[in-house]
């Protein structure tokens, strides 16, 4: 869910011996699917029952499966309760891509030129790195030395992720487009259509954080700024794994629908900050407390629950600064970038944005995938719960938009919109802004996007709809820019986050 915004820089083996003595076009039959936590330590897996043939083709076998997701009924949103405050460090599963297109091949590598392979039932076995990787309707097709003169081509049954893992005691980082993911890279086929493919990397959380912290600020900052954004970040995750545990085969995404992350980081400042600030957390009443972030509150703090969320369990004090009244307003980014903005988007433009963010929520866009279960909903799902989907999806113009609601620091909750016929649509301030920086699923995150739902003004001139605004992001929690002014004012990391989640204890939870 929720998230911040970056800165304005704005992510066995005897059959092994088997796999070498056969040549390309081996076809390998693994079993039944265990879940994926199950197979993080190949070794500790029974004895695969595998089948080694060559050169027969491939059986009739059925096509990847698709991770099973809960049925239509279970996919109302599930208003999770914050998480007690663990006692060791949880892994995390996060998505760092998601691919939509017709034939997608996904390149893996690692500097040491070789990568294992792992599947359920399947024995791990190395290849040839790098490593080019299909779906086909068997299973997969695996291209080893992809690119050289060496390479070639064998075809894997199997249902279900496809995992590719650095080899014992080398560097244990997997290199996708470009960048340098820690642990393994598991390939996960989605119900979101035949060829739909999640790329998912399990990282111990010390070792996520510092790539986020690297994207969420900017490398000259102050290092208690660092520190408060990785106790934040790290609380943040803790509940969103929480939450996500047995719903999904993802718990955080690399980006803002999440947190940025970019992988292995080489930088001292994110690193150093991780570490001195190791397993602390934000909690309150026992539990740890989701701290939300975003880039520059423009003066204005939002309240969770009205704007962000409708899950009632984040409605405590840590997360109502906007409720506080007029002393919530505050001046802490006044020097931000996007203190103060004018944008200005076509009509059309906002409008198309508008129908496919409802089309999406309402599952219109969703190529039939006979016999899969339906996705669950976007990660966004507790958002939108009231908004008027049906009527958004065919929207053809906006004649008007008025702010009907704000909170005691004047900051919009809820916005008006009168349509070409007449009709007026009313939403969640903050859902009107996702909406109008909507992108489908794979696609990359618009470039031109509305800075903030604090809207001071927004008219519709000729074929335009001018905004005129305050800040940039959500406006829950903490205000990035505005750590960074208390951390330059010396500030400790305490006093940062005291003053963002007030009310909520640093407690050590390994
Ligand atoms: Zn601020």
């Amino acid at each position: 869910m929720p998230h911040a915004r970056t800165p304005f820089r704005c992510s066995d083996l005897a059959a092994s011996a088997v796999w070498s003595m056969l040549g390309a076009a081996l076809v390998i039959h693994g079993c039944a699917q265990t879940p994926p936590a199950a197979r993080r330590d190949p070794s500790a897996a029974r004895a695969p029952a595998v089948v080694a043939r060559a050169p027969v083709p491939a059986p009739a076998a059925p096509a990847p499966a698709p991770v099973p997701e809960p049925a239509p009924a279970q996919r109302r949103p599930v208003f999770s309760e914050r998480p007690s405050v663990p006692t060791e460090e949880p892994e995390l599963r996060v998505r760092i891509a998601a691919l939509r297109r017709a034939d997608p091949v996904v390149r893996l590598s690692h500097p040491g030129g070789s990568l294992r392979m792992l599947g359920a039932g399947l024995p791990a076995r190395p290849v040839a790195s790098p490593v080019d990787v299909r779906p086909t309707d068997a299973g997969w097709r695996v291209t080893e030395g992809a690119g050289t003169r060496g390479a070639r081509t064998v075809d894997v049954s199997l249902r279900g992720p496809i995992e590719f893992a650095p080899p014992p005691g080398a560097r244990q980082v997997t290199v996708y487009d470009g960048t340098s993911w820690p642990g393994p890279v598991r390939i996960v086929p989605t119900a979101d259509g035949p060829a739909a493919l999640d790329l998912v990397v399990d990282v111990p959380l010390e070792r996520y954080l510092p790539g986020v912290l690297a994207k969420e600020l900017i490398k000259s900052w102050d290092p208690e700024a660092f520190r408060a954004q990785a106790i934040a970040a790290r609380s943040f995750a803790v509940c969103e794994q929480a939450h996500w545990k047995g719903r999904r085969h993802y718990d955080l995404v690399a980006g803002e629908a999440s947190q940025a992350w970019v992988g292995e980081v080489k930088d001292a400042k994110p690193r150093e900050a991780v570490a001195a600030t190791r397993g602390m957390l934000l909690a309150f009443e026992g539990r740890v407390v989701p701290a939300y972030y975003s880039s520059t509150c423009g003066g204005t703090p939002a309240n969770a629950v009205e704007s962000l969320t409708h899950n009632p369990h984040h409605g405590i004090a840590p997360l109502a600064a906007g409720l506080d009244g007029p002393s919530a307003v505050r001046t802490c980014c006044d020097d931000a970038p996007r203190w103060r903005w004018d944008q200005s988007f076509t009509n059309a433009e906002i409008c198309e944005r508008l129908r496919r963010w409802a089309r999406a929520r309402l599952d219109l866009d969703r190529p039939a995938a006979p016999g899969s279960p339906p996705p669950p909903p976007p990660s966004d799902g507790e958002l939108a719960l009231d908004a008027p989907l049906e009527a958004l999806a065919g929207i053809s113009r906006i004649d008007s938009i008025e702010v009907t609601a704000s909170n005691p620091a004047g900051r919009p909750n809820r916005v008006r919109l009168q349509d070409a016929s007449g009709r007026t649509l009313e939403l969640r301030a903050e859902d009107f802004r996702r909406a109008v920086n909507f992108a489908p699923e794979g696609s990359p995150t618009p470039k031109h996007r509305l800075n903030s739902s604090h809207l001071a003004k927004a008219r519709v001139v000729a074929d335009r709809v001018e905004f005129a605004g305050r800040g940039f992001g959500h406006g829950v929690g903490m205000c990035q820019y505005g750590a960074q002014d208390m951390a330059r004012g010396g500030a400790r990391a305490e006093r940062i986050l005291a003053t963002y989640y007030p009310g909520a204890a640093i407690v050590r939870a390994w």
